[in-house]
C-alpha cells in the first residue's frame, strides 16, 4: 500500500485542501473547456462543438491571453471552489470534475506522465478544432 505521506497531492488532497499552485497544476491543459457548447432550448441538453473560443491559440495549445481571459471573454468561467457545484458542465476527463467527485485523475494526465504532450490525444486537438469567427454557425460543428 502507498504511504499516504509520500502519495502525490492529486491522490490525497481534496479540492478544498489544495494550495494555489496545486490547484493550477491540476489543469491538464486539454482545452476542452475552451470549446463552445450550445444548449437545446427544448430539453436543455448541452452539445459540444469543435469551435474554439476566439482567444484560444490553437498552434500553441493554450489561451492566448490567460492572465486577462476573464476580462477578454465574457463567457470564460473562472473555476473556483465556490463554483464547484457547477463543474458538471466540464468534460468528464477534467481533473477538477474528477477530484470533486472523489475520483482519480487519468493515467495520461501530465502530472503523472511529467509530459504535457500526453494530454493531446484526449483533448481539444483530437477533435480537429477551428477558431470562432462571426460567420460560423455553431450548430454545423456539433461533435457527435
Ligand atoms: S477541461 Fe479542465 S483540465 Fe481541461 S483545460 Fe479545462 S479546466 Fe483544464
Ligand atoms: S478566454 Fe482563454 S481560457 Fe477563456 S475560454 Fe477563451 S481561450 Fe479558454
Amino acid at each position: 500500500m502507498e504511504n499516504i505521506e509520500t502519495a502525490p497531492f492529486w491522490e490525497t488532497k481534496t479540492l478544498e485542501e489544495l494550495t494555489q499552485s496545486e490547484w493550477e497544476a491540476l489543469c491538464d491543459g486539454c482545452g476542452l473547456c475552451c470549446l463552445h457548447r450550445i444548449q437545446d432550448e427544448d430539453d436543455d441538453a448541452i452539445y459540444l462543438t469543435r469551435v474554439a473560443c476566439h482567444c484560444y491559440d490553437i498552434a500553441a495549445h493554450a489561451c492566448s491571453d490567460y492572465a486577462n481571459r476573464h476580462e477578454r471573454v465574457e463567457g470564460c468561467m473562472k473555476l473556483t471552489l465556490e463554483r464547484v457545484e457547477e463543474f458538471d458542465w466540464l468534460p468528464e476527463s477534467c481533473a477538477y470534475r474528477l477530484r470533486h467527485q472523489g475520483r482519480a485523475i487519468p493515467s495520461w494526465h501530465p502530472l503523472i506522465t511529467k509530459d504535457p504532450a500526453t494530454v493531446h490525444p484526449h483533448g481539444m486537438h483530437a477533435l480537429n478544432p477551428i477558431l470562432e469567427k462571426d460567420e460560423i454557425d455553431l450548430e454545423d460543428y456539433i461533435i457527435d
